[in-house]
């Protein structure tokens, strides 16, 4: 049986897609589900502050986390259930999404062609309802296994429970409350494909696909998200940096009238309209920004970028200046997607 690897000071720069440079106090590596068991017994541990890490893809360390860097490497997958209509299939926190969207098309199931290759664990997924080219993560969970700390036990969660909302859920609500252990997802054989949104239609016009199937709207996305994302492996950075924000009916008109290029799109709160975050950012001149090493991509508005040695609290000064642009420029107020640690927005 393996245990928990207990490491101190250890160094993050490598463990997040910022590649900003921070220290754990205290690191927890947990290689299986007995070794995390084994940790969930200490409660000493439990009590201290706690940062779960996957990827790191979703965070911007402005300082050092202050109590325990949790990272679990739980990588099972399993079929729980299997029909003609479709299967619900367990994957543990650990495993690598794409990785996990990939064997679910392997084995003919459909409904997360859409979110290919976005980076991260599948532990990370629920916790801001990922999403992308349409389609959210949430539309396809069936229960989340998680550990309570409020409660002290291992619950499962349904998908009302989870509360998913765009780029939101009970566990973005509640950051050091939840430990996602294992991820279950209700997943058709057959499924109505969204390809209408940003391109993905064009793209499988360009590869020669009539009749796609899953695969296929997965391999567009591929194609899309590569041309027009900066790789993290190239360049830091944590995807989107703002989430699209929501504004009433009536505030969206009046920036319509003034500003007519302005993408308005619908949102799922009755009432509400969702900018682009990016056309905003864009409209007040940040694309391609630089300063020192902490910038805006030249080729996504959205992205803030580290070209090399920023820290993460230069990175987030920048995102602070880029929001109050926006706020003065449009009255719109930006929020940050990824979780800020060491610091608060
Ligand atoms: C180039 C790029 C493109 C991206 N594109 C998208 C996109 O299209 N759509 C999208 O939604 N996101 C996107 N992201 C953001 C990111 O990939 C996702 O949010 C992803 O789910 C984060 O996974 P992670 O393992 O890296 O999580 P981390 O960054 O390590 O953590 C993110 C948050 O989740 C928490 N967390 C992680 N694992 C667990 C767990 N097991 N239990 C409890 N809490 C946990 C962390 O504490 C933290 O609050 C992108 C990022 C990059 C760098």
């Amino acid at each position: 049986m393996a245990s928990p690897r207990l490491l101190e000071n250890a160094p993050l720069l490598t463990r997040n897609t910022f590649r900003v440079a921070a220290t754990a106090p205290l690191l927890a590596e947990v290689p299986d589900r007995a070794a995390l068991d084994e940790l969930l017994r200490f409660e000493t541990l439990l009590r201290m502050p706690l940062l779960v890490l996957g990827q790191g893809s979703n965070l911007l360390l402005a300082g050092d986390p202050p109590g325990l860097v949790l990272h679990l490497d739980l990588r099972g997958i399993a079929v729980v259930r299997e029909d003609a209509d479709g299967a619900l299939v367990r994957a543990e926190a650990g495993v690598v999404w794409n990785e996990f969207v990939h064997y679910t098309l392997g084995r003919r199931l459909e409904g997360l062609e859409n979110l290919a290759l976005i980076p991260g664990h599948v532990g990370a997924a629920p916790i801001q309802n990922i999403g992308a080219y349409g389609a959210e993560v949430g539309q396809f969970i069936e229960t989340v296994e998680a550990f309570d700390r409020a409660s002290g036990r291992v619950v499962r969660l349904d998908n009302a429970a989870c509360g998913f909302a765009y780029r939101d859920s009970v566990f973005k609500r509640q950051p050091e409350r939840w430990i996602v252990i294992a991820v279950e997802f209700r997943l058709p054989r057959q499924h109505e494909l969204q390809t209408a949104y940003a391109g993905i239609a064009e793209e499988l016009a360009a590869m020669g696909v009539t009749s796609p199937r899953a695969a296929h709207v997965a391999e567009a996305v591929i194609r899309l998200r590569t041309r027009k994302l900066p790789d993290p492996a190239l360049i830091g950075n944590a995807g989107s940096f703002f989430k699209n924000p929501q504004v009433d009916a009536t505030t969206a008109q009046d920036l319509l009238a003034h500003n007519p290029r302005l993408p308005v799109y619908s949102a799922s709160t009755p009432g509400q309209r969702k900018l682009s975050a990016g056309w905003l950012i864009d409209a007040c001149g940040w694309k391609g920004f630089r300063e020192g090493d902490a910038g805006i991509s030249d080729r996504h508005a959205l992205v803030l970028v580290n070209h090399g040695q920023a820290s993460g609290a230069q990175l987030l000064d920048l995102a602070r200046r880029v929001a109050a642009s926006i706020r003065d420029r449009f009255g719109v107020t930006l929020e940050p997607e990824p979780r800020i640690v060491g610091a608060s927005w």
